[in-house]
């Protein structure tokens, strides 16, 4: 039985893209192999804790689709699935490894520490903890009684080899000499990651671990955890770290990172999830446009590449756009009324749909392009009071189009541009602006059509003469 998890921290405003990734691997991957998904939430740094950010995070797993089956809110056997819930299971098992010497106590003062490491820089050394207290067991837990704040280390080997197996990676060393003797438990009863990570993917029964490549390094002082607790490891994979098309790191300063904002600005979340899933993959048919159900049905974990895939956002927009195109004008006219507002007449939008359904790339591209079949232009990017006279016959002419269709309105005011002289492209800006109040728009006789003649013969006639 697979089981696989994300395991989010709730220290953000909400989930980073590259997570939103992650997860749509664990997800796809639970799916396809008829497992589980579960949402864990670390939130055992307490400093870094961000308010509501939890809720933000579930909201936007489920917003993507991104549905969990075990989690805060659907509590499975292995609950509580918040780790600030699990004091003292972590307490437990650090306490198991204090007696198995796989961790000792430590009473070091941040002073101490920060003096070492002081002295560690100067000496161009990596810093890390000495072992000071290691060798002074017996007294430490004398001080622990009378009440000194305590942490408890990892007693890290030395000159060990310690191998990782990467699903994607193959074999990674790693030299015990590189590792520092972590904290598992701070002196305010919470765990850190690691030891937290390590007990609660052994004890929810998780399969397979799959996460970013920034947490590989992590992964030595995980498998010494194993090894010391006599566990199985899980499968480790390491997915690639997303990139700007120019290879730098996606972050908060230069890019729209949050899951949501992509939501928010009109991206659809199956045309991000699509885009997202040809991160290091790509379809066996060379497809790039797929449904969720077939990408869970042909993709393998181990065709996943791990050289930083490129997040470009111009190529996510675009196929944002492909997406609204192949939609049927009835879904659009739902996504959009939910996404715009209720505000907004149902019937109206629906028959704007053939207009903008070729021209929009997000859902956020629709207002300003078709806001004015809603409210008159309040203002007009060309300069209007020229064209008074003109635009008083244009008015006149089409107040006699009986059949009020685009191509008739399109005849009657070809007419007069021809009776006026006047060149087409001038005077067929002149109207679109009239009409729009902007030099580009959706086709304009379709538009006008759509308006209807009594609204349309008002605006051409009161361009000039704007109302007070
Ligand atoms: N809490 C870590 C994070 O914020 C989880 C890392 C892991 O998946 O092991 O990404």
């Amino acid at each position: 039985m697979v089981r696989t998890r994300i395991a989010p921290s709730p220290t953000g405003n909400d989930i980073h893209i590259g997570n939103l990734y992650t997860a749509l691997i664990n997800w796809a991957f639970a799916k396809k192999n008829k497992g589980s998904f579960i949402i864990r939430i670390e939130d055992t740094d307490r400093t870094r804790l961000v308010e509501g950010a939890e809720e933000k995070i579930l909201s936007s797993f489920l917003a993507y689709g991104l549905d969990y089956d075990e989690g805060p809110g659907k509590e499975g056997k292995y609950a509580p699935y918040r780790q600030s819930e699990r004091l003292s299971i972590y307490k437990k098992h650090a306490d198991e490894l204090i007696q198995k010497r796989a961790a000792y106590y430590c009473v070091c003062t941040k002073e101490r520490l920060d003096e070492i490491r002081k002295i560690q820089l100067t000496e161009k050394k990596v810093p890390r903890y000495d072992k000071h207290c290691l060798t002074n067991q017996v007294e430490v837990q004398k001080q622990i009684k009378k009440g000194t704040p305590y942490v408890i280390r990892l007693k890290v080997p030395e000159h060990k080899k310690i191998v990782a197996e990467d699903l994607l990676r193959g074999a990674i060393e790693f030299s015990s000499n590189d590792l520092d003797d972590q904290v598992l438990l701070k002196s305010d009863g919470y765990p850190t990651y690691h030891l937290a990570v390590v007990v609660d993917d052994t004890l929810m029964e998780i399969t397979h671990v799959i996460r970013a490549e920034e947490w590989l390094s992590s992964t030595p002082k995980h498998i010494l955890l194993y090894e010391a607790f006599g566990w199985q490891k899980p499968i480790f994979v390491h997915l690639p770290i997303l990139r700007n098309p120019d290879r730098s790191k996606l972050s908060k300063r230069k890019n729209p990172v949050w899951a949501s904002w992509y939501l928010e600005q009109g991206y659809l979340p199956e045309a991000v999830l699509n885009y997202l899933s040809l991160m290091g993959w790509s379809h066996p048919e060379g497809k790039e446009i797929f449904s969720l159900e077939e990408f869970i049905r042909v993709f393998e974990l181990k065709d996943i590449k791990t050289s930083g895939p490129a997040f470009d956002q111009v190529k996510l927009e675009w196929m944002n756009g492909e997406y609204i195109r192949n939609m049927k004008h009835e879904t659009l006219n739902m996504k959009l009324l939910d996404f715009i507002g209720p505000q907004y007449p149902k019937e109206l939008v629906e028959k704007t749909i053939p207009l903008i359904q070729e021209r929009i790339k997000k859902l956020s591209d629709y207002l300003p392009l078709t806001e004015f079949f809603f409210k008159r232009p309040e203002k007009y990017e060309i300069d209007m009071s020229k064209y008074k006279d003109i635009l008083k016959k244009v008015g006149e002419k089409i107040e006699t189009v009986t059949e009020w269709k685009s191509k008739e309105i399109g005849e009657a005011m070809q007419s007069v541009a021809t009776e006026v002289g006047m060149k087409n492209s001038e005077f067929f800006m002149m109207l679109r602006v009239a009409i729009t109040g902007k030099k580009i728009s959706p086709p304009l006789n379709e538009s006008m059509e759509i308006l209807g003649k009594e609204e349309s013969v008002s605006r051409v006639k009161s361009a000039t003469t704007p109302e007070s």
